[in-house]
Order: C-alpha cells, then sequence, then structure tokens
C-alpha cells in the first residue's frame, strides 16, 4: 500500500465510492480509498436501491436531484451497466392532510427543480391497477425516481475514479488515527499506515466505532429494516409479456411501506413502527457479522403486511421466494452527517447515513466540491455533522433513531418537533411556563415556548408523551 495520499477515505460503500468519485471528478486523484473487507460489504449490498427524490426541504431535495443525475450518467462514462430503472415513484394520499401535505409540495419541487405531478385516484389506479384502495383522495407521482443495483452503482462509480487514478485498499482496516507534528493524519490500518492532508470517514454501521478512534461520539446508531420478495406474480407478468412499462414504487400510507417490481415478482418493504423497531450494534458491529443477513422477523410488521394484502390482494395471490433483513445507519432527523468533524482539522464526516444508495452520488458530488473548492454551491447545513449539540449523546441518539425511524410514515406537520429525548435543556421558567400552558418546541437542546395553550390540555398532553 502507499505510504502517503492526499485524502485517504475509509470505508467503501456506496457512500465512500461516491466520495472517491467525486474527489476524481474534480482533480483530486491522489485518493486513497481503504476498505476492511470489500467493495459494498457493509449495507450497501443487500439494499433495495430505491431512489426517490421526496424531501419537503428545498435543498436536501435539490441535493438528491443531484444523486440522480450523477446515477444517469455512469453507465455511459465508465462502461458499467447500474441496472437504473427509471419506473417513477407513485405516494397515495388517503387523508386530506397528506394530500395538503403533497398539494404545498409542488411549489417547493418547482424550485428544486423536480418533476411532480399531483394525480385523481384514477389517473394513480391507471399506473399502478393492482392497487385496491379505495380510501385513496390522490397521488403524488414522481416520474424521473427509479430504483437502481447498489453493488453495481458503487461498483461504477468505483471505476469511474480509478479510470481516473484513484485507488481502492481492499481488506485494509483503519485501527487508529493519529495527527502528526507536521499536521497531517497518520492513518493506521493492518496493512501499515499511511499519512494525508485529509481523512475522510464513510463506515456505515461502524460510524460510532471509527468516531471513537478519533474521539467522537457520533449520534447515529443501526436500525434493523426487512423486506420481501415474492414469487412471479401473474398481472406483472402479464404486463410484461404486454409491453407494459414498469410500475411506479408505491408508497401507501395505508401499509406504510413501498412495493416495487422485482423480476416478475413484487419486493413488499415495510416501514417498521417504533414499538416494533429493533436497534443493532448500539455497542458496536459484533466482530461475527460481515456481509451476512438476519433472521426473518415478520411479527414485526405483520399489521404493515395485512393492510398490504388488503390494499394489494396479488400480493397475497402468490407466495414468498426471499427475504433480506439487515442493519443501515440511523440518524435523529433521518438525515446524514456530512461535512466537518467537530474539533478535528480536515478529518470530514459522511457517516450516519440513511439511505446511502440515495445519498452516495450527492455526498460525493457535495462533499468533495466543500474540500476541494472550499466551500458548497448549495447550502448543505442540514447535513453538517456539528447540528447536534454536546446533548447528543449515545442514549439520546438511541431515543431519537428510534423515534425518526419508528414514525417514518407518520403525517408530520411544518414546525412539529418530535417529543423523544426531551427536555435536554431547560431555562428557569420552565416549570412556571409548564404550568401556564407552554406547548415546547426544542432549538439545539433548549426547550423553547411555541405556544401557549389556552386551557393548558394540548401542552400537558405534549409534555407526557414520552418514548421508553
Ligand atoms: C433491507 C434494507 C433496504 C434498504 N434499502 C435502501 C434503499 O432502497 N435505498 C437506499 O438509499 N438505502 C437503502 N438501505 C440503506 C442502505 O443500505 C445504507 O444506507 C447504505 O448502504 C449505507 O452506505 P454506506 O456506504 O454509508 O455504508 P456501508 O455500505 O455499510 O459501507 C461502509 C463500509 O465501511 C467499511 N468499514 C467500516 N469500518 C472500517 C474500517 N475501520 N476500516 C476500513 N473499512 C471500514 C465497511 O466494511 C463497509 O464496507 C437499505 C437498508 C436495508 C437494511
Amino acid at each position: 500500500m502507499q505510504t502517503h495520499a492526499r485524502v485517504v477515505i475509509v470505508g467503501g460503500g456506496c457512500v465512500g465510492a461516491g466520495i472517491l468519485y467525486g474527489l476524481a471528478k474534480r482533480g483530486w486523484t491522489d485518493v486513497a480509498l481503504l476498505e476492511r473487507t470489500q467493495l459494498t460489504a457493509g449495507s450497501t449490498w443487500h439494499a433495495a436501491g430505491l431512489i426517490p427524490s421526496y424531501a419537503r426541504n428545498i435543498n436536501v431535495g435539490r441535493m438528491i436531484n443531484k444523486t440522480i443525475e450523477i446515477y444517469e450518467g455512469l453507465e455511459a462514462e465508465t462502461g458499467q451497466p447500474v441496472g437504473w430503472h427509471k419506473c417513477g415513484q407513485l405516494r397515495i394520499a388517503n387523508s386530506r392532510d397528506r394530500l395538503d401535505e403533497y398539494k404545498s409540495y409542488m411549489s417547493v419541487a418547482e424550485v428544486q427543480g423536480m418533476r411532480a405531478q399531483l394525480l385523481t385516484p384514477d389517473e394513480a389506479r391507471k399506473l399502478w391497477p393492482l392497487l385496491d384502495n379505495k380510501e385513496m383522495l390522490g397521488a403524488l407521482y414522481h416520474p424521473d425516481d427509479g430504483h437502481i443495483a447498489p453493488a453495481d452503482v458503487t461498483h461504477a462509480m468505483a471505476k469511474g475514479a480509478r479510470d481516473l487514478g484513484a485507488k481502492v485498499y481492499l481488506n485494509t482496516e483503519v485501527t487508529g488515527f493519529k495527527r502528526t507534528a507536521g499536521g497531517e493524519w497518520l492513518v493506521q490500518t493492518n496493512k501499515g499506515d499511511i499519512t494525508c492532508e485529509h481523512v475522510i470517514c464513510a463506515t456505515g454501521n461502524y460510524a460510532r466505532q471509527t468516531g471513537a478512534l478519533l474521539g467522537l461520539d457520533i449520534p447515529a446508531i443501526p436500525i434493523l429494516h426487512q423486506y420481501w420478495i415474492t414469487e412471479a406474480v401473474p398481472e406483472v407478468v402479464e404486463r410484461k409479456r404486454a409491453g407494459r412499462p414498469e410500475m411506479p414504487i408505491l408508497r401507501d400510507e395505508g401499509f406504510e411501506g413501498y412495493l416495487r417490481e422485482e423480476g416478475d415478482g413484487l419486493m413488499f418493504g415495510p416501514y417498521e413502527r417504533a414499538e416494533h423497531l429493533k436497534l443493532f450494534a448500539e455497542d458496536g458491529v459484533p466482530a461475527w457479522f460481515g456481509a451476512d443477513l438476519l433472521e426473518e422477523d415478520f411479527e414485526a410488521v405483520s399489521w404493515n403486511w395485512e393492510q398490504a394484502l388488503r390494499l394489494v390482494p396479488a400480493l397475497g395471490r402468490v407466495g414468498i421466494k426471499a427475504n433480506v433483513r439487515g442493519p443501515f445507519q440511523m440518524t435523529a432527523d433521518e438525515l446524514p452527517l456530512m461535512g466537518p468533524a467537530w474539533g478535528l482539522p480536515n478529518v470530514w464526516l459522511a457517516e450516519g447515513v440513511p439511505g446511502g444508495i440515495l445519498w452516495g452520488g450527492t455526498i460525493g458530488y457535495y462533499l468533495s466540491e466543500r474540500i476541494v473548492e472550499g466551500g458548497n454551491s448549495l447550502d448543505t447545513s442540514d447535513l453538517d455533522p456539528r447540528r447536534f449539540g454536546d446533548y447528543a449523546n449515545k442514549e439520546w441518539t438511541r431515543q431519537k433513531v428510534r423515534e425518526a425511524w419508528g414514525t417514518h410514515a407518520e403525517q408530520k406537520y411544518p414546525g412539529q418537533d418530535m417529543p423523544a429525548a426531551r427536555p435536554q435543556k431547560t431555562a428557569p421558567s420552565y416549570d412556571r411556563l409548564t404550568e401556564l400552558g407552554a406547548v415546547w418546541g426544542v432549538l439545539n437542546g433548549w426547550e423553547m415556548p411555541n405556544w401557549f395553550a389556552r386551557d393548558g390540555v394540548e401542552a400537558k398532553d405534549q409534555a407526557s408523551w414520552r418514548w421508553t
């Protein structure tokens, strides 16, 4: 292995490969990616590959656009197939509030440069004829979304970067970091040391362990998620025979999950609710866990499955072929930790990335821009790892992660501050203001009164709702 590089990237999942590609495209090719086993061996290889573009935050949506743009060009550029299916995505609204949410999003989508359409129930049924949802009020359609083969897209980005001169070292595990007297970083590995100007950590489920090597308490903990793949579904087979387009990825709040075509069958991925959600490797990824899957946990999502059968009866008429259950990193707000590590010059984080396939391309683009150009052309502060303060310890993260994924499919409202792991920081007036009916929001860990409930009922209800 070389003993010096301008940049060392730790971790060869979709995110690490995306950064390698991003740096190489900007002309920084003296870059070494170190991967403890094989590329994609972390969470990347078993991901469902969805690239869902819906974000109510303008800059987050723009960043997602960038991923789609990058992935769409990769195959032609690298000669490596990436399995991109631009089938679109359909989100079903069954409640007035959800439909309002989608309506208000339309102007956001326009600013983001995202193509989006509001559909009537009849229009949605034309796109998804297997859906028998009588409660549907409308749907949001993104024609440019799709799914991609996670391992292939990772290898394509790595190849694109290698073709430009960047290096990948497999079976190379980073075991420590030291700051040199000259202000560089000495990265220690099982294959020897390598010094560098910049270190970038993209270690997926190992984020907390990598953070510990640097003295950082990284606010991310993996959760367990799963999907199922069915045997051939006659309606899907018939659509293919008739030359019909692939149906869009379907998300219906009626079953809180996603459904898409996979071969001749369907892939069903339910969102685990908080009470059934399992966290993983809270104390570090165990030594026995490699590129493994975990045992199926049907109990965790039996409600979602029953609802899905009600809404898509074709799903229940065929057998199940496979279950895929594994860990991936989660943060308190379901957004990655991308940017400078606090207190450590030239150490950059691309950790805690929930949806690393969705984020890989764009993190590669914007993190490399930040490092090479010294700033970003887009405000990426929503992803800044320093957005949480010293209160974001492991227990806080544990509770927030459970809340974030456990309520993923629930209706959220603008300005809503989720209640888990609160209060963290209160002013001396907290109890008195609570008595007066304060309904609390939170800002950088501090409880702030948002408004005062007239009779105190709402305030009391909100304050008493706690996660165990
Ligand atoms: C069932 C399931 C379905 C999913 N579906 C989707 C989806 O549809 N779309 C989507 O975007 N995401 C999906 N995800 C999430 C996705 O899998 C992850 O978010 C993504 O793979 C994370 O990529 P990463 O590069 O951050 O981490 P990883 O892929 O885990 O890569 C991290 C790498 O770092 C290496 N590493 C760790 N420590 C060290 C060290 N000390 N030295 C050297 N190397 C090290 C590891 O070996 C690993 O290869 C799904 C996850 C699951 C479980």
